[in-house]
């Protein structure tokens, strides 16, 4: 949640993914709260994530789980499936040099705003410091993809801020429970290159939305994406922002020019 109690701003890498897609949906949804309910299907599915993620999170804290894996096929299944694909996740190094937490917190001010992380588990000892993030949707998607999400892009950036650690001993890997097969993980090195280029591209986006901010005061609207955007093809927010016709035009050049396509005469049969 944005929180301006403090004339501080609180930022999440989802909102700053969605700052970076498109300002105005940025203002629609988190000043305006204007966001449309999710719908049965999606509300099932993020039932079932946070599920997941609070077994690990028990599970990590020593706490029982067994009666929730007996109550729960596919939180079973998932959860044999992560213990056969990554034991050395699951096993607690026995030597006490490692720290390991779940939903671990973390804040760094940059600017007026404090960006927060909270990562599913962190394990660090004297070496090196492993970012892990549990995913529970099916496809795992485009590396390079996942790579320029804030969530990759700030994960590594606060650890790196807040910490001992240089960026070449940090790593961040998400794992994909739900793929089909076995679960699948994709891992993201981190480098002191990247980090700069992580601090520059953050430094540039809190000016803007300060600057968008200061304008929103005096009654200006976040500025949208171009038309024609592909965004804006299923934002809930195209009627409101005038794109309507946009997409109706998208669709209509997409499908084929009839006049264009010759009668196929049929034989007759006999
Ligand atoms: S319709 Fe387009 S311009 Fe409007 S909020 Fe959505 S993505 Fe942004």
């Amino acid at each position: 949640m944005l929180s301006t109690s403090t004339q501080i701003l609180r930022l999440s890498q989802g909102q700053l993914n969605l700052l970076e897609a498109c300002p105005r949906k940025f203002q629609h949804t988190y000043l305006e709260k204007l966001n449309s309910p999710s719908n049965p299907e999606q509300e099932e599915r993020l039932t079932l994530g946070s599920r997941f993620h609070l077994l690990m999170q028990q599970r990590e804290m020593g706490l029982p789980i067994d009666s929730f894996l007996q109550a729960d096929a596919q939180l079973q299944s998932w959860m044999l499936g992560f213990a056969d694909a990554a034991p050395e996740i699951l096993t607690a190094a026995s030597d006490n040099q490692t720290f390991r937490e779940s939903e671990h917190y973390r804040t760094l001010q940059l600017q007026d705003y404090l960006l927060t992380v909270v990562y599913d588990l962190l394990i660090a000892d004297n070496q090196q410091a492993q970012i892990l993030d549990w995913k529970t949707y099916p496809k795992p998607p485009n590396k390079r993809k996942l790579e320029s999400n804030w969530q990759t892009r700030l994960y590594l950036y606060v650890l790196a801020e807040t910490s001992d650690y240089l960026p070449e001993k940090i790593s961040m890997t998400y794992w994909f429970v739900q793929s089909e097969g076995k679960p699948q993980n994709i891992k993201f090195n981190y480098s002191t290159a990247q980090h700069a280029q992580t601090g520059k591209k953050l430094n540039q986006l809190l000016s803007q939305l300060t600057n968008w901010l200061e304008n929103y005061q005096k009654n200006q609207q976040f500025p949208q994406v171009v038309e024609g955007s592909k965004n804006c093809d299923y934002c809930q927010f195209a009627k409101r922002c005038d794109r309507i016709q946009a997409i109706e035009e998208a669709v209509k050049e997409s499908l084929p020019n009839f006049d264009s396509i010759q009668e196929v005469l049929l034989n007759p049969i006999n």
